[in-house]
Order: structure tokens, then sequence, then C-alpha cells
């Protein structure tokens, strides 16, 4: 099948030499039916940086995989009448992204989905366009086009999502139904939830930084309220033996993505607490993981100020023009007591 003949592809460090029919780089393969994640990567010997793999993948359930590479992960659902992916990380990746799904598939790529507008999720869509249709949502399309036309970008209109919806979109494939749900603002106002449940697996896109410090977009919707809100949605829904596929991180699972919601509710709950002894935005700016609890203390990245910043302006009421239009509906408690709170866009 031409779509997936291999090709020597240089990708940002990565040398796939295939006309041997030998990688250059170790295969990672992680079957994910109860093996340890870390224990079950396979090495060949000592590599430089630049031999690192850059795409590595494991098995989620029995028709989807997670690749991970530069940019986001990406879910790749293999069904009997065609491939489904899940994001596109960046331009330069997509080509080695489409040999590896070749590598495991006959199948062709029929559909794309973008979990939202981010460019390392949405920057090889122009490449994978020519195998499949990309599906987002309608605020990923309408922020993509303004972004290009504003910055001028010689491919303009490249790579813009040609299936797009509001609310929920359901794609009927080879017998799988996967569901795409919007929940109002999150990380981003474009964040598309991706649940296939009969293979009890959920693609949370950047609504959940596996044990990493989350980037707050607050020029593109995020919430941090709202984000909390979603999470809790999407919990109700989904089942402790679900596997949740995080936008950054190792894959994850129903607590891992709790914790998402207990990061964001313990940055809502200091700010609160430092505003109401009167400590100013700085002082807030400055406290650090430790701050926030020691389940955080470790976590990677060092975005906090960020998310400090957000929810000040969220709480505070100086920043979020989508704080006037989020009102609390009910709250839940959760068995730590963690109480999360339910807010219902207007
Ligand atoms: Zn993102």
């Amino acid at each position: 099948m031409i779509r997936f003949i291999a090709k020597a592809v240089l990708v940002a460090g990565l040398v796939i030499l295939t006309a041997s029919g030998v990688s250059s780089y170790n295969r990672v393969h992680v079957d994910a039916f109860g093996v340890s994640l870390c224990a079950a990567i396979e090495s060949e010997g000592t590599l430089t940086r630049e031999q690192q793999p850059v795409i590595t993948r494991i098995q989620v359930s029995e028709r989807i995989w997670m690749f991970s590479g530069r940019g986001g992960n990406i879910g790749v659902i293999i069904t009997d009448d065609g491939v489904v992916v899940i994001d596109t990380q960046y331009e330069n990746v997509a080509p080695a992204l489409v040999e590896q799904i070749g590598n495991l598939t006959d199948q062709p790529i029929r559909y794309i989905i973008n979990t939202h507008l981010h460019g390392d999720h949405v920057g090889g869509n122009a490449y994978m366009q020519q195998y499949g249709s990309v599906i987002a949502h309608q605020n990923t399309y309408d922020r993509m086009l303004s972004r290009w036309e504003g910055e001028g970008f010689p491919g303009k209109g490249d790579g813009l999502p040609q299936l797009t919806f509001r609310d929920s979109f359901t794609l009927n494939i080879g017998g799988l139904e996967i569901q795409l749900f919007h929940l109002g603002p999150g990380h981003t106002d474009t964040d598309v939830v991706v649940w296939i449940p009969d293979e009890n697996v959920v693609h949370v896109g950047d609504l959940l930084f596996n044990r990493i410090t989350p980037y707050i977009d607050v020029n593109n919707g995020s919430h941090t309220g709202n984000w909390i809100s979603v999470i809790n949605r999407v919990i109700q829904v989904i089942n402790p033996d679900t596997r949740v596929i995080p936008g950054h991180g190792d894959l994850s699972d129903v607590d891992g993505f709790r914790t998402m919601a207990r990061y964001l509710q313990a940055v809502r709950q200091i700010v609160q607490t430092c505003h109401s002894e009167g400590k100013t935005k700085e002082e807030i700016l400055s406290k650090t993981l430790a701050d926030l609890g020691e389940q955080f203390a470790d976590w990677s990245g060092n975005r906090l100020s960020l998310a400090l910043s957000a929810a000040y302006d969220e709480i505070v009421g100086t920043g979020s023009k989508l704080h006037a239009s989020l009102h609390m509906i009910s709250t839940s408690r959760e068995p730590d007591g963690m109480a999360l709170a339910i807010y219902k866009q207007e």
C-alpha cells in the first residue's frame, strides 16, 4: 500500500533507516495487559540523546495504542474498517508516525481527531490530511484560522479541521463507537474528550498532564474552575478500570485524572486563602508546589505561577471574561473530602 511505503526520514534527531528493514533506534513496545509499563520497555543498548526514540508506543487496549514523541500523546485506534488517529504532534514527526502505524496494520488511516488547538497536537494535521479528514471542536477551527490570518503563515488554511462540532460528535467505524465531547473551557476552550466505551479507553488531551504542572492557556480560553468540573463529569462517565491517555506524561487512570483536579483545586484554594488574608497577587504567585501539598512536590514542569495567576484572575475577578458566564450549580464531595465544584457555562 503506497501510503505506508517506508522511507528514510530525518525527523528532529530521529533517523529511521528502513531501506535495510532495520530501524536505527530501539523499538519500544509495551504490552499493556498486566505488564509494568516501565519494566516492559525493550532496550537495545546505550543510545546517544540524538538516537533516543522520538516515537515510542504502548498498547493500551486490544485496538488502541498510545504513541509518545516530542509533542502530545497520540492515540491510534485500529479497526477492521480503518485507523483513527487522535492528535498529530508536529509536521516533521507525522511521517514517522504514519510509518509506525503502518508497522502495526495494513488498514488505512481514515480519520484524525484533534483534542485541542495547540501546535504540539495539531502540527501534523496538514501532512495527515492526505490520509483522512480531521475532526475537531469548532473553536479549534476558529482559533487556528484566526491565528494564521493574524500571523500571515504562508500555509494559511493548511491543516484546518474539515469536520467540526460544538457539543458532541459520534464516529462509528469498524464496529467501534468513538464518542467526542466538549464540556466547556478547561485547558482551552477547544478541548475534546475522546471516549471509546467498548475499549474502556478515554483520551483526554491536555485536560491531563500526568504528574506534570499543566499549561494554563488563558488566551485560548483556559478556566481552572471549569476544568475541575470537566474532569469531574468525565470521571462520572468512565470507571475505575478505564485507561486514561493524557496529553502529556505516562498512561494514566481515573485516580491520575482525579489528581489533576486536586491540583487545580489546591491552586484555587491557596489563592482563595491568601487573598482573604490580604496577600497581593505577587505574593500569591511566589507560592511553590510544596505549598500546594506533598503529593505535588515532585511534579515536573515549572508552570505553577500560570495556574496561580489564572485562578487569581478568576477568583478575584480581574481577568477572565469566562468567569462571568460560569455559574456554580452544585458541588460534589469526594471520599477524601475534596469538594469539586460543578460549573455551567451560560
Ligand atoms: Zn495543550
